[in-house]
Order: C-alpha cells, then sequence, then structure tokens
C-alpha cells in the first residue's frame, strides 16, 4: 500500500502546513501507532494511526468545492452573531471543509472551499503564482499612471504589495466612476480595497472574477459545485 511523509499526511489531514507539522513531530507531538515519532522521514501507510496532541487524524477523502460567493457573507465556517457564512451555501458534508483564503464580506466571486489543508497552503503560498483576477467599481477614475505604481508595488501600513496587472475597463464620466481591473498573486488581508484607497480611489464594488483557471461561468451568486479532477490539477 500507499507510504507518505507523516508531515505530508498531517498537511492533507489540514493540520497544519508541512513546515509546522515537522516542528510537531520534532517537539514529540505526534504519535504513530501508540508511539511517538520524532523522526521527520518516518513513513506512515492508510493503516496506520496517527494521533497530533492526543487526537487522531481523521482519513478523509479529499473534496474541492467552487463557490460563487455572494455579497454579504462571511468566510468562514460558522459566525458567532448568525451572519450567513459559506458553508450555508455547500451540500451538507461530513468532511471539515474550509475556505481557501478569504474574501471580504462584501465581495462577491470564486471562492474555493476544500478539506485538503496541504492544497489550500499551495494556493495561497504568492510563490505558486496564481492569478487572482478583481474586477473593481472605484469612487474616481484612476489614470494608467497611478495604475502602474501599483504593479511597480508599494508600501501600505508597513505592508509592501504588488500588482501583476492593473487595467481601467470602462469609465462613467458622469457619475465619476470606473470599472478596474487587478490581477495579484498575492492574497493580503483587504489587499485590492487597501490598494486603491491609497490611490485615493476606494473600492465601492469588488468581484473576484477568476482563481488560476477557475471562473464562474454558468453561475449565478450562491451558486456551489465540486470542482472536476483536471481543475484540480491545474491550480497544482
Ligand atoms: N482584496 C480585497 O480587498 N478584498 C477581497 O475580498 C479580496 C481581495
Amino acid at each position: 500500500s500507499k507510504l507518505e511523509r507523516l508531515q505530508k499526511v498531517m498537511a492533507h489531514a489540514g493540520v497544519a502546513s508541512r513546515r509546522k507539522a515537522e516542528e510537531m513531530i520534532k517537539q514529540g507531538k505526534v504519535k504513530v501507532n501508540g508511539d511517538v515519532v520524532k523522526e521527520l522521514g518516518t513513513k506512515v501507510g492508510p493503516n496506520d494511526d496517527v494521533e497530533v496532541e492526543g487526537v487522531p487524524l481523521v482519513k478523509e477523502v479529499p473534496v474541492y468545492y467552487l463557490l460563487y460567493k455572494p455579497r454579504g457573507v462571511i468566510s468562514s465556517v460558522k459566525d458567532d452573531k448568525g451572519r450567513k457564512v459559506v458553508t450555508d451555501y455547500l451540500p451538507e458534508v461530513e468532511e471539515r471543509i474550509f475556505p481557501v483564503g478569504r474574501l471580504d464580506y462584501d465581495t462577491s466571486g470564486v471562492l474555493l472551499l476544500t478539506n485538503d489543508g496541504e492544497f489550500a497552503n499551495l494556493l495561497m503560498h504568492p510563490s505558486h503564482e496564481i492569478d487572482k483576477v478583481y474586477i473593481a467599481k472605484t469612487k474616481g477614475i484612476p489614470t494608467a499612471e497611478e495604475l502602474k505604481s501599483l504593479k511597480k508595488g508599494l508600501t501600505i501600513d508597513g505592508e509592501y504589495m504588488k500588482a501583476v496587472h492593473s487595467k481601467v475597463m470602462s469609465t462613467d464620466s458622469k457619475k465619476n466612476t470606473a470599472i478596474v481591473k487587478l490581477i495579484l498573486h498575492e492574497g493580503k488581508n483587504r489587499q485590492v480595497r487597501k490598494m486603491f484607497d491609497a490611490l485615493g480611489y476606494p473600492v465601492d464594488k469588488l468581484k473576484r472574477e477568476r482563481f488560476g483557471s477557475i471562473t464562474l461561468q454558468g453561475m449565478n451568486a450562491g451558486d456551489c459545485r465540486p470542482l472536476k479532477p483536471h481543475e484540480v490539477k491545474q491550480l497544482r
């Protein structure tokens, strides 16, 4: 049967990133078949019982969903204040599914959800260079020169951020608004809003229309579908 490195198995189960899992192993927090294992190269198979800090790893089948997140929904699996959360839009499943990164409460668009922690960690890392394509409606109309500064990169509140591409798609001179496309590889908290705020053109409406090769084609806000195996492959 198939043997895999312990830290990989832990990451897959959503316990921690691979790096974090390695630390936990070294700290003696992980048991295999009842014995503490501190060796990083340890391989385990489907019949081995892994326990992390006393909690058995659940061997789950990985699942992957695409949600067209509507505005007015929180990117988490539960909310104390009873607001709508993204898992309200998923079929009732056994797996502990969580979103790959976040979209703001007021942002709509592509949101991936999975129980595969390693997949999620991979997609969220900027070095993986997945295009996140945003369409923003801005108050005021940014110039091409100003948009160039987003591609050059800028520091906002001590945090360096950079766009891959940015372009005005259309303008409404009467209302003094613009529709701007912005492509990021990074996924910092409220990054699009912060970048346009920094230019002096606050974002009025924001939608993520693409994540890598995944688009919202044929979907309405609130729709959810499983990703096809080839789509999961393309993202990796
Ligand atoms: N950037 C933002 O400002 N908000 C989002 O929801 C996603 C990216």
